[in-house]
C-alpha cells in the first residue's frame, strides 16, 4: 500500500515554526505584512487570493490586497507595485498571475523589489536559485522539496524526473532538486516517449496540466509521485472513466458539479508509486505555507535590527 504524502500535516508543521518567529516579529517591531495585486475578475484567481488572505489572517500577518481593473495598463501596474516597494510595512509583494494578455507580466514582475519578491520570480532571485545562493524561492517548488524532506524521502543520487518546464513549478523544481543532488531530467510536450522516461524516475513530478494524464504505465514501481497538476473536471463521463466508476467519487462530482484531479492517474498511483501526494490535499497546502515562510523571512531580513 502506497503511502500517502500528507500536505496538510506538512503544512501545519510549517505553520507552527512560522507562529514564534511572527510573535518575535510583532513584539520587537510589527507583524510581517504581505501585498497581493489581484487584476481583474478571474474567479480561479480571485479564490487563490481569498486563500492567500485568509492564510495570513490565521497567522497574525498583516495584508492588503489591491484589485485593479482589467484594464489597467503595465506602466499602471508597475508604478502600483514601485509604490508597494516603497511602502514600509510590506515585507512582500505577490502578483496574481495569470495577468491580462495586454500587460506585459515580465515588466511587472522585473519591477517588483527583489527583497519583497516572495514568488521568488524576479530574475534576480531566479538567478540566486541556479547558482546556490539565498535568495527567496518559488513556493510550489519549495513545497515540494519540504513536502519530500519531511517524509524522509531520500533525494541525493536518485533519478529525479520533472515532467513540465514552466518558469513557475516545473524548472525550479528541477533545480532545486538538482541542488538536492537528485540526477534530474526535464520533460515537456516535445519529450519522445514520456512514459519511458518517466519510468525511469526515483522521483516523479508532474506539473503539466493534463489531467490524469500520468498512468501506471509512467511509473516505476515504488517510486515517489508528486502530482502538482489541479484540473477541474467538468465531465461525469470522464469522472467515471478516471475514477472506474467509483460510486463515492461519482456521488462528490453530483454534488459539487466538478472534480478536481492532479496530473497522475489517482488509483493508479495508490496502486503502483511507493509514495503519492493526494490531489488535493497534497502540494496545494504548501504553496500557501511556503508563501507565508517566504514573507515571514523577507520580514526578518527587512526588519533585523529594528
Ligand atoms: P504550464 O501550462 O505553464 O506548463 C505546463 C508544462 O507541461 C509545459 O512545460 C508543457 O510543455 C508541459 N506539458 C503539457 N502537456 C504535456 C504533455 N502531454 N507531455 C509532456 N509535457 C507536457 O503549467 P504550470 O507549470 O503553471 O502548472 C502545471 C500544473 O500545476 C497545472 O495543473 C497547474 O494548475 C498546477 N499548479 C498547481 C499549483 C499548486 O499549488 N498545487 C501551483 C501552480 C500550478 P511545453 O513547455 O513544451 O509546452
Amino acid at each position: 500500500m502506497a503511502q500517502v504524502l500528507d500536505g496538510l500535516r506538512v503544512r501545519n508543521e510549517i505553520f507552527a515554526e512560522l507562529r514564534p518567529r511572527i510573535e518575535q516579529l510583532r513584539s520587537s517591531c510589527r507583524a510581517p505584512g504581505l501585498a497581493v495585486i489581484l487584476v481583474g475578475d478571474n474567479p480561479a484567481s480571485a479564490i487563490y487570493v481569498r486563500n492567500k488572505v485568509k492564510a495570513c489572517e490565521e497567522l497574525g500577518l498583516y495584508s492588503e490586497t489591491h484589485t485593479p481593473p482589467a484594464s489597467v495598463t503595465t506602466e499602471e501596474l508597475s508604478d502600483l507595485v514601485q509604490a508597494l516597494n516603497r511602502h514600509p510595512e510590506i515585507d512582500g509583494i505577490l502578483v496574481q498571475m495569470p495577468l491580462p494578455p495586454h500587460v506585459d507580466a515580465r515588466a511587472v514582475l522585473l519591477a517588483v523589489d527583489p527583497d519583497k519578491d516572495v514568488d521568488g520570480f524576479h530574475p534576480l532571485n531566479v538567478g540566486r536559485l541556479v547558482t546556490g545562493r539565498p535568495g527567496l524561492r518559488p513556493c510550489t517548488p519549495s513545497g515540494i522539496l519540504e513536502l519530500l524532506k519531511r517524509h524522509s524521502i531520500p533525494i541525493a543520487g536518485r533519478e529525479a524526473v520533472v515532467v513540465g518546464r514552466s518558469d513557475i513549478v516545473g524548472k525550479p523544481t528541477a533545480l532545486m532538486l538538482l541542488q538536492e543532488h537528485a540526477t534530474v531530467t526535464i520533460c515537456h510536450s516535445r519529450t519522445r516517449d514520456l512514459a519511458s522516461v518517466c519510468r525511469r524516475a526515483d522521483i516523479l513530478v508532474a506539473a503539466m496540466g493534463r489531467p490524469a494524464a500520468i498512468t501506471g504505465e509512467f511509473l516505476k514501481p515504488g517510486a515517489t509521485v508528486i502530482d502538482v497538476g489541479t484540473n477541474r473536471l467538468h465531465d461525469r463521463a470522464e469522472v467515471a472513466a478516471i475514477f472506474r466508476n467509483d460510486a463515492a467519487k461519482l456521488a462528490e462530482f453530483d454534488r459539487k458539479g466538478a472534480l478536481l484531479v492532479g496530473d497522475v492517474h489517482p488509483l493508479d498511483a495508490a496502486e503502483k508509486a511507493g509514495a503519492y501526494t493526494p490531489v488535493p490535499g497534497g502540494v496545494g497546502p504548501l504553496t500557501i505555507a511556503m508563501l507565508m515562510a517566504n514573507t515571514v523571512e523577507a520580514a526578518e531580513r527587512r526588519l533585523r535590527g529594528c
